[in-house]
């Protein structure tokens, strides 16, 4: 009986220490209080009004990031100092999952929220072609950013490294607890080392001390007359903080380091969709609203491995998600990385008011920090070159998310060859004459990729 005892504590104990070594998602952002969301609505409402009278907004948003790497001196590409192609398939993420095309969003199931729609009747521009609630496209994108605040072109696109031991900064893994890391991410290491937040998408990457719960945390964004409300964040403090292992895609980028299961990058993509405005999808209480329509009410967060759909039916009433039961699916729930695929058309409108609004989000995307593409097939969504300065005066960068570059050429617009380099990211061009040129990267002698580049 004892042994029996024994071996059920110990079974108890290697259950609690497996669960501690997941890096389960959960989030600290701040819950936005009744005074903010009031306003947040009365600006979704002329949001709203806005583009009736319009026909339906086609402005793509593209969101410069600067990825604050906090390290101890480790070598690029050594935990917590990851390298550039994890971070480069963080944003190839963060640009399939906002424009709807999430890895594994071909698992909706082909009558999804068909009831929900009908019973609640949702408005067309929520619902797809099967009668679903639809996969939004949210129109917003990102990218590296190619300059740091004083205009100078980053070695590493997109990348900051800091050590913080250089700055006499405590280390982010003595903090074993909300309150103290709260505290040591608002009060020393954004303040030290945030850049511009009109400008750029500030996100801290970092090591964490093992007892700290949570993988990611966001700024609420301020509106404006609101500033000062103890929801808003400040231009020292705006922006997201991750541990260093949810960041990337092991699918994409398999070389980089991951804490099972987080491995798809979509700790940062929920932490954006609050970044942009949006609530958990179970509103933080129990059937709470999260003030979209098109999201059925949740009894509360669901984690781990959804069995299927429907999941939880019934759990909230008035109204009843049944027969549907919850969107787990959705990237404002907390299941595992590969369950989840998809934010809504409502979510869409938050987001895009917030873009419009918020005094440190309506000119993100403005400043020219992004790497300009002229491309023929500039992009394969798993694939992302980025070549700059754009134009171009003496050297040109080609930076790309996976693969080694094997060899680049250059060319005029008749085809003939003007310039061959292999084995590097950077080419002199000093020598060309000005005008439009033709590149052409080769990756292990099979991609082929052509993008126009100009000569200044
Ligand atoms: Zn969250």
């Amino acid at each position: 009986m004892m042994k029996k005892i024994v071996t059920t504590i110990s079974l108890l104990l290697f259950g609690i220490i497996i669960h501690a070594q997941q890096e389960n998602q959960s989030c600290e952002t701040a819950v936005p209080s009744e005074k903010w969301e009031n306003e947040f609505q009365k600006l979704i409402s002329e949001y709203k009004t806005i583009q009736k009278s319009q026909s339906q907004s086609s402005t793509v948003y593209t969101i410069p990031i600067i990825f604050h790497v906090i390290h101890s001196g480790q070598t690029i590409g050594t935990f917590p100092n990851i390298s550039q192609g994890q971070i480069n398939s963080q944003i190839t993420v963060l640009n399939q999952d906002f424009s709807g095309n999430g890895y594994n969003s071909s698992n909706y199931p082909s009558n999804a929220f068909v009831n929900w729609v009908i019973n609640q009747s949702i408005l067309p521009a929520s619902i797809d072609s099967k009668g679903r609630v639809k996969i939004a496209d949210v129109g917003i994108q990102f990218c590296l950013a190619t300059k740091d605040t004083s205009g100078n072109l980053l070695h590493e696109p997109g990348i900051n490294r800091i050590n913080y031991l250089s700055m006499n900064l405590p280390s982010p893994s003595n903090y074993s607890n909300q309150a103290a890391m709260k505290s040591y991410l608002d009060a020393i290491l954004k303040p030290q080392t945030i850049w511009d937040v009109t400008k750029y998408l500030n996100v801290w990457i970092t090591d964490k001390n093992n007892a700290l719960n949570y993988t990611g945390v966001s700024s609420v964004p301020p509106l404006s007359g609101l500033l000062g409300i103890p929801d808003n964040s400040t231009d020292s403090t705006d922006g997201i903080w991750c541990f260093a292992k949810v960041i990337g895609s092991n699918n994409l980028y398999p070389s980089g380091i991951y804490g099972s299961p987080q491995v798809e990058g979509r700790t940062l993509t929920h932490e954006v969709g609050h970044y942009l405005g949006l609530r958990h999808i179970w509103g933080d209480g129990a059937c709470v609203t999260d003030y979209c329509d098109d999201t059925p009410p949740a009894a509360a967060q669901n984690t781990g491995a959804p069995s299927s759909y429907p999941l939880n039916v019934g759990s909230c009433s008035s109204p009843t998600n049944a027969p549907d039961g919850e969107m787990f699916m959705n990237y404002m729930d907390y299941p595992w990385d590969p369950y989840k695929y998809m934010f809504t058309t409502d979510q869409t409108t938050r987001m895009r008011t917030i873009m419009i609004n918020s005094p440190f989000r309506n000119q993100l995307g403005t400043h020219n920090l992004c790497s300009v593409s002229l491309g023929l097939n500039v992009e394969n969504l798993n694939n992302k070159i980025y070549i700059y300065p754009n134009p171009a005066k003496s050297e040109l960068n080609v930076n790309i998310s996976q693969n080694e570059i094997s060899e680049v050429s250059i060319s005029n617009l008749l085809g003939q060859v003007l310039i061959i380099i292999k084995n590097t990211n950077t080419i002199n061009i000093s020598d060309l004459p000005n005008g439009v040129y033709i590149i052409t990267i080769t990756q292990r002698q099979l991609n082929l990729t052509q993008n126009l580049f100009i000569k200044e």
